[in-house]
């Protein structure tokens, strides 16, 4: 990737608009944010120094709805980050038709390395800081890397204290006693799972025999690891920012689950490189054929010989570099950006079919919709409803999305992306294009006009 990942995410809309209906205005105006707050935020620290912590929250586009987006807790958080997380999430929404635009936050910080105290300090200071930039008409987080339900509670309740009201529809994500939705923490693989078992049925997969790697074992890898493994699909790798697991046979991943948050505090300190395939008298893996794993980097990890792989850790994954050795006959995208643009015309020249992260981790904005709703109407819904209405609109999207890629023949990125800007086109395009501004009253095209604009 030469550019930064904001001018390397939008590069995608020009090979889409090809196949979308969308005015080249609309085109424009989605090129850049709507705006852009940066704040620093001071911390009284447990040992009475203070520390000032840099963070952001950027709001792309809000034609179709206020804008949401998570935020991201991450030492290697930059503006250019966040500017691409939030253009995704305004083609995220619109990939799935709810009415919301597309934002995020980040705050430049190693969380790990705070007390719980001290990330309290850090969460309602950060709201402190950008309380006026968001709200639940306006602009509404959730959680993303490294932010959690209970970082979410702090945050409502924080905007609620400035607010001088209960304000729960500000944020999604919240723990379900304090406004949150059933069905929420594991909607983001669950949306994931739902793509893949419409693939399975396009393609006539037997789950046995199909052979899944899954880098990062958080909050969206671990539950599309969890569904697909209950499926009966052979999980064989999986891995965290420490490095990973391989083992041909099949990973127990309830197993490796119960390793990786057995004494979680906040975050896990446990990695699953520590995973005992095996050594540990409670896993099931032991009991297999091939009794024991080997460990494997998160490189590695991307270029092994499988049927599905899944990133679902960070951005930058599969570049340039290392595209040409990838394997898989498909990568299922539950990180946002883990593809560059560049690698993303290796792989297509490979067949690898790319399932993309505006369409294969929307189950979590979907569901988040869902909650603002629910919070809006003081009505909350069963954990079915929840995820019968997910399941609908998972399976509705991908097959119109994976139609459009079969008919005019192009990757499915691509056509989700045309899917996306044409609804994004059509909102935009309600507001006025320079056809209608440039027409007479009596509607037809003003030659005037017509004339300056050929003339420039
Ligand atoms: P999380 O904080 O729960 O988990 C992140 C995981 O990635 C952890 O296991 C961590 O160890 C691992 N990781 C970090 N750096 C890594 C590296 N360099 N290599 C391999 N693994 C690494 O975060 P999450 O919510 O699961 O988010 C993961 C991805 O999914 C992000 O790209 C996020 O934007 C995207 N996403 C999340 C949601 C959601 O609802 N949580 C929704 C849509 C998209």
């Amino acid at each position: 990737m030469t550019n930064d990942i904001f001018t390397d995410a939008i590069t995608r809309l020009d090979k889409a608009a090809e196949y979308a209906n969308i005015d080249a205005e609309a085109l424009l105006k989605l090129r850049t944010p709507k705006s852009i707050l940066e704040v620093s935020i001071p911390v009284r620290m447990d040992n009475g120094s203070l520390q000032v912590f840099k963070g952001y929250r950027v709001r792309h586009d809000d034609t179709r709805g206020p804008t949401k987006g998570g935020i991201r807790f991450h030492p290697n958080v930059h503006l250019a980050e966040v500017k691409a997380l939030a253009f995704w999430m305004t083609c995220k929404c619109a990939v799935v038709g709810i009415p919301f635009g597309g934002g995020k936050g980040g705050v430049i910080v190693d969380p790990k390395k705070l007390s719980r105290l001290e990330l309290e300090r850090l969460s309602r200071g950060y709201i402190e800081a950008v309380a006026d930039f968001i709200g639940p008409e306006t602009d509404i987080p959730a959680p993303d890397v490294y932010t959690n339900a209970m970082i979410m509670g702090w945050m409502m309740d924080e905007y609620s204290k400035i607010r001088r009201q209960r304000t729960p529809a500000v944020i999604t994500g919240k723990p379900i006693p304090l406004g949150g939705s059933l069905g929420r923490s594991d909607a983001t693989g669950r949306g994931t799972y739902y793509c893949i078992k419409e693939l399975e049925r396009i393609r006539g997969w037997n789950p046995e025999d199909i052979r899944v790697a899954v880098q990062g074992f958080g909050n969206a890898g671990q539950h599309v690891a969890r569904l697909l493994f209950a499926d009966g699909y052979r999980i064989v790798a999986i891995s965290d920012s420490q490095g990973g697991i391989l083992r041909n046979s099949g990973i127990d991943i309830t197993c490796a689950i119960k390793h990786k948050n057995a004494g979680r505090n906040v975050y896990s300190e446990r990695s699953v490189c520590g995973c005992p395939i095996c050594g540990s008298i409670e896993c099931h893996c032991k009991t297999g054929d091939d009794s024991n794993g080997s460990s494997i980097t998160n490189e590695e990890l991307l270029e092994l010989d499988v049927d599905l792989l899944i990133p679902a850790a960070l951005e930058d994954q599969i570049t340039g570099d290392n595209a040409a050795r990838v394997k898989a006959a498909v990568i299922v995208e539950v990180a946002n950006g883990p593809t560059t643009a560049d690698a993303d015309d290796i792989l297509n020249s490979k067949g690898i079919l790319v399932i993309p992260d505006i369409l294969a981790n929307a189950g979590g904005v979907t569901v988040s919709y869902f909650e603002w709703v629910q919070n809006r109407a003081g009505d909350y819904w069963t954990v079915d409803k929840v995820e019968s209405r997910l399941h609908k609109i998972m399976s509705l999207e991908f097959n119109a999305i994976h139609d459009l890629m079969t008919d005019r023949g192009i990757d499915m990125r691509t056509a989700a992306y045309a899917h996306s800007i044409s609804r994004l086109g059509k909102a935009i395009a309600c507001q006025g294009t320079s056809q209608f501004f440039s027409a007479s009253p009596d509607g037809k095209p003003n030659a005037e006009n017509e004339a300056t604009t050929s003339e420039h």
